[in-house]
């Protein structure tokens, strides 16, 4: 990515502005009155010091009904055109929130994905940035105007436009932050007000967490916990760019997603996460001999299917049962994989399963953790029925009837809640 030579960012040995990314979700500007409030907040930033960089998703509900009125027309709508549609709906939000800060005496502007030059490669509706001119935004701030940047949005090479995939504003919010200069806070505000130990509607005993590494936070959003979108906090942890996800609805502190280094909580688990969406399909009776294995996941490959969970379970008499999980919305397809591989095995599809994590960068250098995560769970008396590991997670694939009860186990017998 492509970082301007001339940050405006020399807060350390001077009372010079400080450089401020603040990007607001769809919930934050869902209204015309939480739209003034977040001009308020843009104003009270200004004040104590800040220039200000906004960024700014649709209007809550904008991007679904935009891409429902593209899927009213045809079943496979155009993907181009697809992100030429969805795109208005941060061109409105941006409009709308540099008028709400012209009104209360804020110089403001708004700026598309184009007019900043957040240029990406031409994979409509999951796009990756290339790089971003930040000397436009870094000159607007300069003269005093507060730039509010179109999220998820970008153009390619050609000049189509383009777009990030859902969630993808976070992204935009961090890759400024990163073009802006070095360690230029990028403030996240959501509709939560932070990240949590476990999803609060699940555990009563959650806690919010005060920092949070990046790596423990790339876990947690990819199993599931959907505060932000994974490609920004990869993109913060290659820049080190410090995120504070917080929510717009209050002034309190939320949570710090920083290098790990950074005094976090010395805890081996930070967070206990679940995903309803994975299914399970067994195949019975494999031929236990090489090439089973590559054959069938090959398979999967090609089709793009990804896989997560795989057992394999080797049986005295030369055949196996194998076992592996993809998400719900690829069931049908891998089913119909396996059919075509295995075609005369059996072959079983569980649905009703949930998978419960438990994520730490502690795990590293503690022994046990997932012996004392089997044991939790069987105590329980909640059966696992297929495991995964990293080096900072533990996953166990669990009936879905045990969901809220291995969650408040696991999220307790760790000591989360205190
Ligand atoms: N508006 C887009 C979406 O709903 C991008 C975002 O909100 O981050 O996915
Ligand atoms: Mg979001």
């Amino acid at each position: 990515m492509s970082t301007s030579t001339a940050p405006i960012a020399a807060s350390s040995e001077s009372k010079k502005p400080r450089l401020l990314v603040q990007k607001y979700g769809g919930t934050s500007v869902g209204t015309i009155e939480r739209i003034q409030a977040v001009a308020q907040r843009v104003a009270a930033a200004r004040q104590a010091g800040f220039h200000v960089v906004v960024v700014a998703s649709a209007m809550s509900g904008e991007t679904n009904r935009l891409l429902a009125l593209g899927q009213k027309l045809s079943a496979r709508p155009d993907p181009r055109e697809m992100d030429a549609l969805v795109a208005t709906g941060e061109q409105v939000s941006v409009a709308l929130l540099a008028i709400a800060l012209n009104e209360i005496g804020v110089p403001a502007r708004s700026f598309l994905g184009h007019q900043v030059r957040l240029r990406t490669d031409s994979s409509f509706m999951k796009a990756r940035i290339r790089g971003i001119d930040a000397e436009r935004l870094i000159e607007t701030a300069r003269e005093g105007i507060v730039p509010v940047v179109a999220g998820f949005q970008g153009i390619d090479d050609q000049g189509n436009t383009t777009t990030l995939g859902r969630g993808g504003s976070d992204t935009t919010a961090v890759a400024i932050a990163a073009a802006l200069g070095q360690a230029v806070p990028c403030e996240i505000y959501t509709d939560v007000d932070g990240v949590y130990t476990a999803d609060p509607n699940v555990c009563p005993t959650a806690r919010k967490v005060k920092r949070i590494s990046y790596e423990e936070m790339l876990e947690l959003a990819s199993l599931g916990a959907k505060v932000l979108q994974i490609r920004s906090v990869e993109l913060a942890m290659k820049y080190a760019v410090p995120v504070h996800v917080r929510s717009s609805f209050s002034d309190a502190e939320g949570t710090w997603v920083v290098n790990e280094d950074e005094s976090l909580e010395s805890v081996v688990v930070a967070g206990v996460t679940s995903d309803k969406n994975e299914a399970k399909v067994t195949i019975r009776r494999v031929e236990d001999k090489p090439g089973r294995a590559a054959g069938l996941f090959e398979a999967l490959a090609e089709a793009r299917i990804s896989v997560d969970m795989i057992i394999q379970n080797p049986s005295p008499d030369g055949s196996t049962d194998m076992t592996f999980t993809v998400s719900k919305g690829e069931l049908a397809g891998a089913r119909e994989i396996a059919g075509k591989v295995f075609q005369s095995h059996e072959l079983f599809v569980r649905e009703d399963v949930v998978k419960v994590s438990i994520v730490g960068l502690g795990m590293r250098s503690h022994a046990g953790v997932a012996a004392k995560m089997f044991r939790i769970l069987a105590d329980e008396g909640i059966n696992i029925e297929a495991i995964t590991t990293s080096e900072i997670k533990v996953s166990c694939l669990v009936a879905a009837k045990y969901h809220e009860l291995a969650v408040r186990a696991l999220h307790d017998g760790f000591g989360l809640g205190e």
